[in-house]
């Protein structure tokens, strides 16, 4: 590849789309610097499904394998009641179709920390530091960082999340793009006290659901809880606040939910955010850019998030490539390439609210009949496989390394 410029990216955010856009620079002949504002890589959240498209482009990785081996090995879900009875089962084969095609789920810190593993040894990583401004002209960007020394680099790409802050600098404030999905999320890990294998239980009342899953081989598990809500006034640096508000939620709730509130203060990975989606017309301004949930986070009722990571980031990298570092060039193609999943990525998300937190009794009970029903209907595999649908929205495609 004739490479004429741009060669020096800083990418903003460590989790799943800055280490792999970097990964793929790498391949490419750029020389990629990752500033990760937490002073180490974080852990936790939820188990995610690599689909489709993405499940190709960690393949192409190399890191399909590592993958699978980190799967969580789910068997599949069932719905309690307040007092535990089952109400409906649902192997994961049938919900969702995982397995199949070489799809996975693998806990979101696993994935982060297998890409981070495989891009450490040539890529600079900077912990615990932010861009606290940026400038650019014709020659490139101008970062002054919290801490470190100022830099200039060719690009800048933000990779920094829903509430990204190199989104905030160069194109604008969050709430011109975020658009709630009325629902919030919460997850945090707790000693696996329910004896689950592989398995999930999950229990609702109107609107909210709480739950948990077995992680790590059954060492461990994962209390996890979604529920319908307005926007929450909140401070979302404040922890404490945060716990208190989903305590205020299901504070009196059957089943085991006390049990599961009664290890949320001591939580070493407490995961609390809205539902949002982040919609957006274009995602570069001038050698800023954007990928994944900085720039089209399609919130976690999709379930694409890690999808729309990794499949941005390898077109991101690979339009780049394709265009010799001309990012006027490559830019708009990778938006080109991506319109598609992201547009079908956010509006199946429309769809699944309801689905994991029906909003009456009687809604809760259509939906434990459709569980039962499933496995037996022809068009199973149609319901089922929905997911990996929408994650196949955009084909591979080959860029010369
Ligand atoms: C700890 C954690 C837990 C999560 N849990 C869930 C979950 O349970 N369910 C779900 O659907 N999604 C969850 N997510 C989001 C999920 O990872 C993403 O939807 C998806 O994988 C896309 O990843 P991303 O790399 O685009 O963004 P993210 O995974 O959100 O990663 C963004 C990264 O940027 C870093 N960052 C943020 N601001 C700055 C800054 N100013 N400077 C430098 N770095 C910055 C963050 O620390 C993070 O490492 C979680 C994310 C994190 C970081």
């Amino acid at each position: 590849m004739q490479q004429t410029n741009n060669r020096t990216v800083l990418i903003s955010g460590a989790s799943i789309a800055g280490p792999a856009l970097a990964f793929w620079l790498r391949r490419y002949g750029f020389t990629p610097t990752i500033v990760e504002k937490s002073s180490t890589l974080r852990a936790g959240g939820q188990a995610i499904d690599v689909l489709g498209t993405a499940t190709e482009v960690v393949r192409r990785m190399g890191l399909l394998e590592r993958v699978h081996e980190l799967s969580t090995g789910k068997r599949g879900t069932s719905y309690v009641d307040a007092a535990g009875k089952v109400r409906a089962s649902i192997s994961s084969e049938v919900f969702n179709g995982v397995g199949a095609n070489g799809d996975t789920e693998i806990q979101r810190g696993d994935l982060a920390r297998v890409l981070y593993e495989a891009t450490r040894d040539d890529v600079e990583y900077l912990f615990g530091d932010t861009i606290a401004e940026m400038t650019q002209d014709a020659d490139g960007v101008r970062v002054c960082f919290e801490h470190g020394a100022p830099r200039t680099f060719d690009l800048v790409i933000g990779a920094d999340g829903v509430h990204s802050h190199t989104r905030a600098l160069a194109f604008g404030p969050e709430s011109d793009f975020a658009r709630h999905m009325g629902y919030y999320i919460a997850i945090y890990t707790i000693p696996n006290f329910l004896g689950l294998d592989h398995w999930e239980l999950d229990y609702n009342t109107p609107g909210t659901i709480a739950g948990a899953y077995s992680a790590r081989e059954n060492t461990e598990a994962k209390a996890i809880f979604a529920w319908a809500s307005e926007p929450i006034e909140h401070d979302y640096r404040d922890v404490a606040q945060r716990q208190r508000i989903l305590a205020d939620v299901y504070t009196g709730q059957g089943w085991e939910v006390p049990r599961l509130l009664s290890h949320l203060e001591a939580a070493p990975d407490f995961y609390f955010d809205a539902m949002t989606q982040i919609r957006m017309d274009g995602w570069h301004a001038g050698r800023v850019a954007l990928v994944g949930d900085a720039g089209y986070c399609a919130s976690p009722l999709s379930g694409q998030g890690a999808d729309l990571s990794l499949v941005g980031a390898y077109f991101l990298a690979g339009e780049l490539a394709a265009a010799a570092g001309d990012h006027t060039i490559a830019f708009p193609a990778y938006e080109r390439r991506m319109r598609p999943m992201v547009d079908a990525c956010q509006k199946f998300a429309e769809s699944t609210g309801g689905w994991y937190a029906p909003g009456s009794k009687a809604m809760i009970r259509f939906r434990d009949l459709n569980v039962r029903l499933l496995p037996y209907l022809p068009w199973r595999g149609v319901i089922g496989g929905a997911p990996q649908k929408v994650a196949r929205t955009v084909p591979m495609v080959d860029y010369a390394a």
